[in-house]
């Protein structure tokens, strides 16, 4: 489009150059200009800029100012990648980290933040679980206080993808003492500041070349001006940042079971037993069509949900079944893929023993299995009010 505007504005500019020189008013002596009709078409032509400026300003923090389909494109292919930490890493840095500072950040947090994690100079991470639990977000006890025009923040925040190696995190943290879901606000954190410390890289039994890890707050100061968007929507931001969060993890997985499924396909072609191959055994071949008729219906529900979050639509309740079904598909698909492999299945010789690992905690990061049912059960209606005693009983014996 931009160059087909091109085109017609120098084709234009042109036959004014050609024209405008035989221009004169020779009564006058001097030079005037006439303007013609095809001066009109020119000037229109700038007018088909206008719906495009906002698409081609966005650039302006590095973006390639490309639609959500090429992200899809990108999470898909990640999955040709021989190991779950390394789009791990990569997704949380650009749909997990980086979608609240886009859709509400400043001016001037997007050019200090944003520009520099989208040229990859800045290793970005979220900050959301805690030791004390990563399930109720409410309830997280980090905290920043005002000191004038600075942010003094105190806590810690457990499970950090990226964490050991990240230049700042988009923190959730309480900035007031009011209602739990009032009371947060997501901060843009340079981890260099003094009083960070990362505490430890976890040892997990899967996602191995990812960093995942503890780090504390002791009195880090940072300008005030680093809360993304307003002060106490916190909370909501995040809310809406993990729905980003769900559908790039489900595409993932989604492509990820495509694949073991082939190579499983693949190997059983190849591996012999009781003069055939593996694959001849109806019970396998059948199981196979059948897990893969199920991967396809959820790759159309990945796709529904990018087409309703592209026309801007909110897709809490199909985000939140997405992530639950790849969580609990991929844990079946996996499963029997490595079965299928016999004792290479259980070797690390393989990658479907990689996959068996790193798979695992799609059940649990970005939100566990049973509270995405939580969040479908609220927007089905049928999840029971809290009872109001019972939580006061539960927060005094807390307190104790
Ligand atoms: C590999 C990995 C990477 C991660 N990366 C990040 C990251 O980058 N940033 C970040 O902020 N966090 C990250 N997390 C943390 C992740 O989001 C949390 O582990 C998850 O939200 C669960 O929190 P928890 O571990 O504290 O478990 P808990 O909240 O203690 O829950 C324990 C179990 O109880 C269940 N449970 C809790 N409440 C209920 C209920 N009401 N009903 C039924 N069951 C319930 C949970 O589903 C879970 O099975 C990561 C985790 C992993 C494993």
């Amino acid at each position: 489009m931009f160059k087909t505007l091109l085109k017609s504005a120098i084709n234009n500019s042109l036959w004014i150059k050609n024209h405008s020189k035989t221009i004169i008013n020779p009564l006058l002596s001097i030079r005037t200009l006439t303007f013609s009709a095809e001066h009109d078409e020119l000037r229109k032509t700038c007018n088909h800029v206008n719906p495009f400026v906002d698409e081609w300003e966005a650039r302006e923090y590095n973006g390639q100012g490309l639609d959500y389909s090429f992200s899809v494109a990108f999470f898909e292919e990640l999955a040709n990648i021989n190991c779950g930490g390394i789009p791990t890493a990569l997704m949380v840095h650009t749909d997990m980290a980086l979608p609240a500072l886009v859709n509400y950040g400043s001016d001037e947090l997007k050019r200090e933040f944003l520009a520099p994690s989208l040229t990859g100079d800045y290793v970005a991470c979220v900050g959301v679980s805690e030791p004390s639990g990563g399930s109720d977000v409410a309830a997280l006890r980090s905290n920043a206080r005002r000191d004038g025009d600075d942010l003094i923040i105190n806590g810690s925040k457990m499970w950090i993808t990226n964490g050991a190696q990240a230049d700042w995190m988009c923190m959730l943290v309480n900035t007031s003492h009011g209602p739990v879901h009032k009371n947060k606000s997501l901060v843009c954190v340079p981890l260099k500041s003094p009083g960070v410390t990362v505490a430890k890289k976890i040892n997990k039994i899967g996602l191995r070349c990812s960093d995942t890890a503890e780090i504390y707050f002791d009195n880090v100061r940072v300008p005030y001006r680093n809360i993304i968007g307003e002060e106490g929507l916190g909370f909501m931001y995040q809310m809406l940042q993990f729905q980003d969060e769900r559908i790039c993890a489900s595409i993932s997985t989604t492509s990820g079971m495509f694949r073991a499924i082939q190579e499983t396909i693949d190997y059983c072609r190849q591996r012999m037993t009781f003069d055939q191959p593996l694959i001849n055994n109806q019970y396998i071949h059948f199981r196979l069509a059948e897990l893969q008729s199920e991967v396809e219906c959820l790759k159309s529900l990945n796709y529904r949900a990018v087409d309703e979050m592209m026309n801007g639509e909110n897709v809490t309740y199909l985000a939140s079944i997405a992530k639950l079904k790849a969580g609990r598909l991929s844990r079946e698909v996996i499963d029997s893929c490595l079965q299928y492999y016999g004792g290479m299945g259980f070797t690390e010789d393989l990658l479907i023993g990689r996959a068996y690992r790193d798979n695992r905690a799609m059940s649990i990061a970005g939100g566990t299995d049973e509270i995405m049912l939580g969040i479908i059960c609220n927007l089905m209606g049928i999840l029971p009010k809290k009872n109001e005693k019972q939580m006061k009983n539960c927060k005094k014996m807390m307190n104790k």
